[in-house]
């Protein structure tokens, strides 16, 4: 993504715009710190290397089982220098977007979906593509349908209300996926390391930053936020999923479905499974359910 502020990306991707730093709750910290501490999540999985084309293909057999995508934006530059800029846009498959493999020395990264947010044209948002870390591994199908996720999501008009909860859909089918990957849920396992490192890492600084213990800039501490909001929301789901019955899976499936459809939005689905506090936006109370934590402890 070009580098504009993220109020000005709110605003163009249509989301609510009143936003301010997330401030975690004190229990929240400790939660999670608890949760990551526990020897189930210290463990360390053996993770293999794969070959992108294996990886990128368990994506996509995911989504044929799982979900049907529509086509999204795709915006290929023919020529874009200093001079000129000359683009060809068009609806592809997700899946047709190209794929760039990013050598990058900081492991945390995965994945990202390279956007443009256009003044111009409608949609405003079209993808030039989809970088994932060059390290293919096991993890990587499930980064892949972390940003296949964004594609579908974030092309859809106001399928998402608020940004803090723009990442909630694709870090739930990233967990959706993980746990059909490998026996014994060791990608899953390894997914949920991460995310509740994540989750107490970013709480703790948004703590420090609002106490003015860690200086960070607004737009960092926004997008610290999302990650603590969406993450904590995405596990209060997917425990619902995880513990239940055939038909709430289907249910959780096809109303994930409506909304890649423009039928339904996240925050419809949030609220039929928690007390989203979609009103009070600006400091929603944030915690992980009984169901999350049970989840953790598995
Ligand atoms: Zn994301």
């Amino acid at each position: 993504m070009k580098e504009i502020s993220v109020t000005e990306q709110i605003a163009k991707r249509g989301y609510i715009s009143e936003i301010k730093p997330y401030v975690p709750s004190n229990d929240l910290i400790f939660t999670t710190a608890h949760i990551r501490n526990l020897d189930v999540n210290r463990q360390i999985n053996r993770i293999n290397r794969m070959h992108i084309e294996d990886a990128l293909a368990d994506t996509k057999s995911f989504f044929d089982v799982f979900y049907q995508v529509h086509d999204v934006p795709y915006l290929k530059y023919i020529i874009n220098n200093r001079f000129l800029k000359l683009a060809n846009r068009q609806n592809v498959n997700p899946f047709s977007l190209p794929v760039i493999p990013k050598t990058v020395s900081d492991e945390t990264f995965y994945g990202s979906l390279i956007t443009e947010l256009s003044n111009n044209q409608i949609p405003q948002v079209a993808f030039l593509g989809i970088e994932l870390n060059s390290l293919v591994t096991e993890v990587t199908s499930c980064s892949y349908a972390h940003e296949i996720t964004h594609a579908e999501v974030d092309s859809v008009n106001g399928a998402i209300t608020s940004y803090y909860n723009s990442e909630v859909l694709s870090v739930f089918i990233e967990l959706q996926i993980a746990e059909l990957l490998a026996k014994a849920e060791k990608i899953l396992r390894t997914e949920d390391s991460r995310r509740i490192y994540e989750i107490e890492v970013l709480a703790r600084e948004l703590k420090d930053y609002h106490q003015k213990r860690l200086v960070k800039s607004e737009d960092d501490a926004l997008i610290d936020s999302k990650y603590v909001v969406s993450d904590v929301r995405a596990y209060n789901l997917f425990a619902e999923y995880y513990y239940g019955s055939n038909s709430t899976k289907e249910y959780i499936k096809s109303r994930i479905q409506s909304i890649f459809d423009g039928n339904y939005t996240v925050e419809e689905l949030l609220n039929e499974f928690m007390d989203i506090n979609r009103l009070d936006d600006l400091n929603p109370t944030l915690s992980l359910s009984p169901k999350a934590i049970k989840y953790f402890h598995r």
